[in-house]
């Protein structure tokens, strides 16, 4: 089979190719998701050489303050940096365009970077394949550095640890301990967390990073091969960004743990996928109308949900 005709400016680096490639990828028409995966298949020996790092923090901590100044100085290091979001929450507007360039006023107008809103709400997993999908084309446009954003709430971040090789939480200094265990199950996820506006309240913030790192130093497990640590950013006055890519730096110097971390995630991946499609086939040679008796006897309290599984799988006997 020949090359889509979008892989050759793709790979040139021409965003155009990119932008149009990514919306064929976001498309649910069966023709569209067929040419994506004719795309994906001749970008895919290109891909995979960016540093892919996905950012979290609850709304108001300064995700896109962080993303800008970040961004900006990378672009100035000379990198190409691709932003995406995930957020399965949110209906896709034109609005949330205009929201980009107003949140990231000067990276999303910079000829090295490439900011793409979140696909449309619908479900998680939905959005997180596409995201996948993104990440490659934009691997294989040259950007070589992927930000992944996540903006919802929830899952949203296991999702984008999965798709990340290393997670950043941004946190405040003096958010409160309710707030901290709340956050408990994400700063398990974390592999490296900012302490973001540290120049507000310059006490707080230190006390925030000696409580924080013996925090994910407990949380380490032993024998980890890498020790999550907390560092101090200032998006307004540029303070600590480079302190942070320097850890960047060393987290990816050992190329064995991004690849392990990869493979784990594609394996993930597989059995997330043969699940859907084992239920797509198991669903479709149901009977509707038993099902739905079940469902009402399961609602009913006389059945057990275990008891009426138990009855869906079984093989029809005789004399019932
Ligand atoms: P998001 O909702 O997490 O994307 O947050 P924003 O990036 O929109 O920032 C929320 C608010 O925090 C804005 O009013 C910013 O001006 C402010 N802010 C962001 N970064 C910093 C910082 O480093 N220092 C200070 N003092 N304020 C900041």
């Amino acid at each position: 089979m020949s090359m889509h005709p979008l892989a050759v400016p793709l790979l040139a680096g021409h965003r155009r190719a990119l932008a149009r490639a990514v919306t064929l990828v976001e498309s649910s028409r069966p023709d569209h998701e067929r040419e994506a995966q004719h795309l994906l298949a001749d970008l895919l020996p290109y891909a995979g050489r960016s540093r892919r790092i996905g950012l979290t923090g609850v709304p108001g901590v300064g995700k896109s303050s962080f993303i800008e100044a970040l961004g900006t100085w990378l672009v100035g290091e000379g990198h190409r940096v691709a932003v995406l979001a995930v957020d399965p929450s949110s209906p896709r507007s034109g609005g949330s365009l205009m929201g980009d360039q107003t949140r990231m006023p000067r990276l999303s107008v910079h000829p090295s970077a490439y900011i793409r809103p979140s696909p449309s709400g619908g479900a998680l997993g939905g959005v997180a394949r596409r995201t996948r999908e993104t990440i490659t084309l934009c691997e294989a446009a040259g950007y070589g550095v992927v930000l992944v954003e996540t903006v919802g709430v929830g899952q949203s971040e296991t999702q984008v640890a999965a798709l990340t090789d290393l997670l950043v939480l941004l946190t405040l200094p003096n958010a409160g301990d309710e707030l901290q265990g709340l956050k408990r199950g994400i700063t398990e996820l974390a592999d490296l967390c900012v302490i973001h506006k540290a120049d507000l309240d310059p006490a707080a913030a230190n006390r925030a990073q000696s409580e924080l790192s013996s925090a994910l130093h407990l949380l380490t497990p032993r024998g980890a091969s890498w020790q999550p640590s907390a560092v101090q950013v200032s998006s307004l006055s540029g303070a600590g960004l480079e302190a942070f890519w320097e850890r960047v730096q060393s987290y990816f110097a050992d190329q064995e743990r991004v690849r392990a971390r990869r493979r784990a995630q594609t394996a993930q991946w597989f059995e997330e996928l043969l699940q859907a499609a084992a239920w797509k086939a198991f669903a479709a040679g149901l009977d509707t109308a038993a099902l739905a008796g079940l469902r009402a006897e399961v609602r009913a309290g006389t059945l057990t949900p275990v008891q009426a599984v138990t009855r869906l799988l079984e093989p029809p006997t005789e004399g019932r």
